[in-house]
């Protein structure tokens, strides 16, 4: 029978496009499966991204690799671009479920997602939290300003860790079996203590931005659902413009998460409210009033606010601070917890214009202290 739509069954040692050789699975997301090969070609090991086929996908994903090849061409100018991860080749592939976009990248270690695994009560140490959050405003900053591109999913998932040197690069790739269903292990989290990565391994790790699938122009954005719920920025939520402010919403959350291993938003549906209700009320709740000229300028706002500029689904919302969030919830010093409000409060401006970007976001205190 003809499916149209779906993952391609792909078999261990099934060969792409006659060259790549796959390995095993590296990791899946809700767009695609990406498979460790042997390029038998320049005899190395490369990522294969095998994009689901329907129709709409196919144009998605050349838009990934137009978007990619962008990327590819202004990194010969810019070291910044070392930051994001690299299109080696790509191809078509027909197989029972359609027409397939694959995608040939670099292989990179586990996601940030796996690392949080294991520290989801206390957060990563904060010196590694610091180095790879640079890394990931360096990258935007070339994909904003060299590439004019917005990613438009930045979250733990799309963050990939590397060792440069090849005896970490092979810890991380052992210590990885599949995507997000197995987790880094670390020295003192239980298993093989043969075979761990140790906290003082974190320090040499680097990260870079992968996973183009939902990016776009930032002349030219193609939908107006991009982002994933708890990194959603709020522009995106009210369905007003969006641009590059939007990847520096996502990272101040995504900075919020590493640091203390729990969401910044994490939005529940409920009996009489949706889940985009639930997120505008935590976003209130933690950063105050939304000014009426953010709340009213489109309609769809109607979907949220009475005419007096009050949630409608909501009577009653519980005000928190983010130092005080850091500090009773959390257990930082107050010291320490103003210190990275005030590094996170900017990236989390409610106008998109007054948001701080990813240049000075690299400038801040906070994150050049050591
Ligand atoms: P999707 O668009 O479906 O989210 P991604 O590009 O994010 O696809 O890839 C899905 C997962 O595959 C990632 O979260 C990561 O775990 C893994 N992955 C992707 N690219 C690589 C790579 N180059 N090296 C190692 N793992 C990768
Ligand atoms: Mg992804």
């Amino acid at each position: 029978a003809q499916h149209t739509g779906g993952h391609h069954p792909v078999q261990e040692g099934e060969v792409f496009n006659t060259r790549y050789q796959a390995l095993r699975e590296l990791g899946c997301g809700a767009f695609a499966t990406v498979w460790l090969c042997q390029d038998m070609r320049r005899k190395k090991q490369v990522a294969v991204k095998v994009l689901k086929s329907r129709e709409g996908f196919a144009d998605t994903a050349q838009d990934e690799v137009t978007l990619l090849r962008c990327v590819n061409c202004m990194k010969k100018k810019d070291r910044a671009g070392e930051n994001i991860i690299s299109l080696l080749d790509d191809f078509r592939m027909i197989g029972e479920n359609g027409f397939h976009m694959c995608l040939v990248f670099e292989v990179l270690g586990p996601s940030l997602r796996c690392l949080m695994g294991n520290y989801t009560t206390q957060g990563l140490p904060l010196p590694f939290v610091k180095k790879s959050l640079q890394q990931v405003l360096t990258g935007l900053y070339f994909l904003h300003k060299r590439c004019r591109i917005i990613h438009a999913d930045i979250k733990p998932e799309n963050i990939l860790l590397y060792g440069h040197d090849k005896s970490l690069q092979r810890l991380l790739m052992d210590t990885l079996d599949c995507g997000q269903r197995t987790h880094v292990k670390l020295k003192g989290a239980g298993g093989d203590p043969g075979n761990q990565l140790e906290e003082s391994d974190l320090m040499s790790i680097e990260v870079k931005i992968a996973d183009l699938g939902s990016a776009c122009w930032t002349y030219k954005p193609f939908s107006k659902e991009i982002q994933t719920q708890p990194y959603r920025a709020l522009e995106v939520l009210l369905g007003l413009d969006y641009g590059t402010p939007a990847d520096i919403w996502s990272t101040a959350c995504l900075a919020f998460e590493m640091a203390t291993g729990e969401c910044l938003f994490d939005p529940q549906p409920g009996k009489y409210f949706s889940r985009d209700d639930d997120h505008v009320a935590r976003i209130i709740e933690l950063l105050g009033r939304i000014p009426p000229q953010i709340a009213f300028s489109w309609n769809k706002s109607t979907k949220f606010f009475s005419r007096p500029g009050a949630l409608l689904r909501f009577s009653r919302l519980c005000p928190r601070s983010l130092p005080g969030t850091l500090a009773d919830r959390h257990g930082w010093t107050p010291r320490a917890a103003a210190a990275f409000a005030a590094f996170l409060l900017p990236a989390l401006h409610y106008a998109p214009e007054r948001r701080a970007s990813a240049a000075q976001s690299l400038r801040h205190a906070w994150i050049t202290a050591p």
